[in-house]
């Protein structure tokens, strides 16, 4: 599309043909310019603003505020790169905001802490005119037409929850719509890409039993299962097993960076028959596998993704707040047209690109959305972890009630934790402590 100033210049030559060539020229230097592509880029990202995939603005509320809402203005933030005033300047119309905690919490705290960073999630986007809670795909397409900038909730790790299936749906009941079956951890059910925690190794990589129950009951909850940090087996087994397509939230190209935390073209080949998405990651040792990154080479992975797999299986996961080095020209929330104005550059269509900024997923939202109510029959599922499957200290171990008399004696208990007297329920026992990383 030639821009307002072009189409002027190329109808005033239209008629003065001595001119004609001039006007050809003119017209050629507007489509090579960097005005006409940053018009361009205005033009189509007015229309089509961005669905981002992941940031972790959450964690640094948490790292920098303990979560006190009360210490900053959500609309600038000057330590960090998102804010209010620069999503909106980034054309950024949705957010997928990850609530994490460290993988330390595993087996201690993680449900807990968890639940206060999905608080404090939903205070930042219920006490800000500007942002507002959304859990479906009709939600997120009103909230475009009231100039909103729509929150979704990403449980970022599956230790968060705990081993268990109730917890799951308690989340999803809290508004959560997504969750990474990993982070740098494995779960007793799922393997992580990262080596640095050396829990929960397993021969069979992939998805145990109760691996495969818990993207069972995200399917029929109608929550995205994201493979972003999981280890490609774990990935392969998701796949096979998800009835729903799949996302990675926030990873790039193995064939262009091989790092772990990237997808190489087999598992992506896969992605695109389930009718996933990839949405790409910007962190610059997940770009060019070195500290330094520019967007150029942002832009050669969303070209190599392309030519494997479409356009139409690809989305963008900036993975600001979360990452801390980025590329140059790509530093923060605002600098999002930056990259578009450079896939113009190279000859995407605007189609494409419009495809990639949102419409790809809202495609796959909603047909998760779909797939949840072809499900709707089914019950919630109560399939349990094996105890022998995870080593929980705090996890305490119900038992049925000792039947009286003077048999007492012999009855023999599986308790981990003992209890006296009649069986009392018990929700949780969470030690309370919490490690920052900076
Ligand atoms: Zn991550």
């Amino acid at each position: 599309m030639l821009s307002r100033k072009c189409v002027m210049s190329a109808s005033r030559g239209f008629w003065v043909k001595p001119l004609g060539h001039l006007v050809v020229l003119s017209s050629l230097c507007c489509f090579i310019s960097g005005y006409s592509e940053r018009n361009r880029t205005e033009d189509l990202m007015s229309k089509y603003p961005v669905i981002d995939g992941h940031n972790d603005l959450a964690l640094q509320l948490r790292i920098l505020h303990n979560n006190r809402l009360s210490q900053v203005d959500l609309h600038n933030i000057s330590k960090v790169a998102t804010d209010i005033n620069r999503l909106q300047a980034g054309h950024v119309q949705a957010q997928m905001f990850a609530v994490y905690v460290l993988c330390g919490a595993q087996e201690k705290d993680a449900v807990r802490l968890t639940l206060e960073q999905i608080d404090v999630v939903i205070r930042m986007c219920t006490e800000y005119k500007d942002f507002e809670l959304v859990t479906s795909a009709e939600e997120l397409r009103d909230s475009e037409r009231r100039h909103k900038i729509a929150c979704l909730i990403s449980v970022e790790g599956g230790h968060s929850i705990d081993s268990s299936l109730p917890t799951l749906r308690m989340f999803y009941q809290l508004g959560v719509r997504s969750m990474t079956l990993t982070h740098s951890c494995n779960t007793p059910w799922a393997e992580s890409s990262s080596k640095l925690y050396h829990v929960y190794q397993r021969h069979n990589n992939s998805l145990t039993h109760f691996g495969k129950a818990v993207v069972e009951e995200m399917n029929r909850l109608g929550m995205l299962v994201d493979l972003s940090h999981t280890s490609w087996d774990t990935a392969w087994a998701a796949l096979r097993h998800s009835r729903a397509p799949v996302i990675f939230s926030h990873s790039s190209s193995f064939s262009i960076c091989n790092h772990g935390r990237n997808v190489p073209d087999l598992l992506l080949l896969d992605l695109k028959k389930k009718h996933g998405l990839i949405m790409v990651n910007f962190h610059s040792n997940f770009i060019s596998c070195s500290d330094v990154a520019n967007i150029s080479r942002v832009a050669d992975h969303f070209d190599h993704i392309k030519k494997v797999i479409g356009a139409e299986s690809i989305g963008i996961g900036g993975d600001f707040e979360g990452a801390v080095r980025f590329p140059q020209g790509l530093e923060d929330v605002s600098k999002y047209p930056a990259l578009i104005q450079e896939l113009l550059h190279r000859n995407w269509t605007e189609n494409e690109l419009a495809n990639v900024l949102r419409n790809n997923f809202l495609r796959v939202f909603e047909e998760v959305e779909r797939v949840r109510d072809h499900l709707s029959m089914k019950r919630p599922s109560e399939v349990q972890i094996p105890l022998e499957e995870v080593h929980n200290p705090c996890r305490l171990v119900l038992r049925p009630p000792r039947p009286r008399g003077p048999s007492i004696r012999s009855v023999s208990s599986t308790a981990q934790h003992k209890t006296k007297g009649p069986l009392i329920p018990v929700m949780a026992l969470l030690i309370s402590s919490l490690v920052f990383i900076a």
